[in-house]
């Protein structure tokens, strides 16, 4: 795999034909209005999808609401779609654009693409960015001083940019979301006695944990460290999961005390959790899950239950709306939101489809093909654990 550069995604950036401050100075009802405007005049030719963890205003606006995965598959999906407004980050907009655009979907569309907008280029994701393939591939080098690196499998969480999951691809290893992590890490340990967890660590240990797998036999790879990521050679060779040091900023804040203090207060309260967060908050919860999951479970649940919820502010808030009949408590006495994905606000959605309507689309994301190649062959093997 050659060219692959610690920034694979091509901007495409031909002159807007409308500025973005002006939209600034609108109201919401405006650029709401404005917004519906320019969906009716594409109809199907246009997806805007939005993330559960988007705030309200724009969730409303959504064609699709989901997580990172769903979203960029059935927008692939859609044969009508030849636009994805992607109203979440920017690994996100990749993933959108490696599937919506890959060689089966091109031949079924007579070679035409489908354009990835990504209303904000400032929206990334803080987990995604502590791993940049730089520090992988170096990295790589190193445990290779010390361990065979045929038997490591790397395996990344989808929250990643295009440049690791091509790493991935390239190296013999698998995507997961939060949803899939066990079982791609047993398709990984089918293969070689060893991976290598990119880039989330508490996702990755979480899960490893939930297999036996042990803390010591989980050395953290620091990429800042001297040396071999800060472990010593031993460490490495008693390793069954090489976790690289990474979190979500979002996640990480949630805290055992957190949980203490609602089961003191609420004795008969629930804390559901998302795996992203520290294995001392994970350990405590009675349930934990992706997005999905921790929506279906509310769902299912009877009138009167308890929550203590531990993931994004505007997904848990959107919950407590949505169901009245059930007690849901954020689970942390601080805000944590996506301060990036919060980035994305209706003056820039509409900023951007307007110049999408005006034929002068801004911020697409287009993954360069060799990447997009390599990250396929990673997200493809993702389908074979599912
Ligand atoms: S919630 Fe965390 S992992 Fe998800 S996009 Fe935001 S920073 Fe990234």
């Amino acid at each position: 795999m050659n060219g692959m550069s610690n920034m694979p995604t091509t901007l495409q950036a031909p002159q807007p034909v409308h500025q973005l401050q002006p939209f600034k100075s609108l109201s919401n009802d405006e650029l709401t209005a404005r917004i519906r405007a320019v969906r009716k005049k594409f109809g199907p030719k246009l997806l805007i999808l939005g993330h559960h963890y988007q705030q309200d205003e724009v969730i409303a606006l959504a064609d699709l609401r989901g997580d990172s995965y769903g979203l960029s598959q059935n927008a692939a999906n859609s044969s009508q779609c030849r636009y994805i407004a992607f109203c979440g980050v920017h690994f996100m907009a990749e993933t959108a654009d490696i599937l919506a655009n890959r060689p089966g979907k091109l031949a079924e569309r007579n070679g035409e693409r489908v354009a990835v907008v990504l209303p904000d280029l400032a929206a990334g994701c803080s987990m995604a960015d502590m791993a940049g393939i730089d520090q992988i591939e170096d990295a790589w080098d190193q445990l290779g001083d010390v361990l065979d690196t045929e038997d490591i499998t790397p395996v990344t969480y989808i929250n990643s940019a295009a440049s690791l999951k091509a790493f991935v691809g390239c190296h013999g290893g698998i995507v997961c979301t939060s949803s899939n992590a066990e079982a791609a890490l047993r398709w990984a340990f089918a293969r070689t006695s060893r991976v290598m967890f990119f880039p989330d660590q508490h996702l990755g240990r979480n899960t490893a944990l939930g297999m036996g797998i042990t803390l010591d036999q989980m050395p953290i790879w620091d990429p800042y460290a001297d040396a071999l990521g800060g472990s010593s050679e031993e460490q490495l060779r008693q390793s069954k999961v090489i976790l690289w040091k990474g979190h979500c900023s979002v996640h990480q804040m949630f805290r055992p005390e957190h949980v203490r203090m609602f089961r003191e207060k609420y004795p008969d309260i629930k804390i559901l959790v998302h795996p992203e967060c520290p294995r001392e908050v994970f350990e405590l919860a009675d349930e934990s899950g992706s997005t999905s999951k921790i929506i279906k479970t509310v769902e299912s649940s009877p009138p009167g239950t308890k929550w203590a919820i531990g993931t994004e502010l505007h997904l848990v808030n959107r919950l407590k709306q949505e169901h009245p009949e059930q007690e849901i408590h954020f689970l942390s006495p601080v805000v944590c939101m996506c301060a990036t994905m919060y980035r994305i606000d209706l003056a820039h959605l509409c900023w951007s489809l307007e110049n999408l309507a005006a034929g002068a689309p801004v911020n697409v994301i287009k993954v360069d093909e060799d990447t997009a190649r390599w990250a396929l062959v990673a997200l493809e093997r993702m389908l074979e654990v599912k």
